[in-house]
C-alpha cells in the first residue's frame, strides 16, 4: 500500500506517494511522512548543502580544529577566526 501525500510547498502542492517501505522506515524512526514531495525535498537539500554545510578541520595557521564552510580538501588555505584577523592586518 502506498500513503499518498500532498507537498507543502505551495509553489509545488503536488501529490505524492510515500511507499511502504519508506514509510514503515520513518515509523521505525518515530518521524512523520514527509511534508514535502521528493522534489521538493531534494532541493531543500541542495540548497541547504550549499548555503551551510560546515566541516571540521584544522585552521591552517595553527592547526585548532574549527567549523568551516570549506572543505579540507580545497586548494588555498583557510585560518580560524583568530588567525584570519591576525594575518588580516
Ligand atoms: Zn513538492
Ligand atoms: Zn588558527
Amino acid at each position: 500500500m502506498t500513503q499518498s501525500c500532498t507537498c507543502k510547498n505551495p509553489e509545488c502542492n503536488k501529490p505524492f506517494g510515500v511507499v511502504d517501505q519508506e514509510e514503515k522506515f520513518l515509523a521505525k524512526k518515530e518521524l512523520p511522512l514527509p511534508d514535502y514531495c521528493p522534489r521538493c525535498r531534494h532541493k531543500k537539500r541542495m540548497a541547504l548543502r550549499n548555503e551551510r554545510e560546515l566541516y571540521k578541520r584544522p585552521c591552517d595557521n595553527c592547526n585548532n580544529s574549527m567549523l568551516s564552510t570549506t572543505p579540507e580538501s580545497a586548494p588555498y588555505k583557510i585560518y580560524c577566526q583568530k588567525c584570519f584577523w591576525e594575518n588580516i592586518g
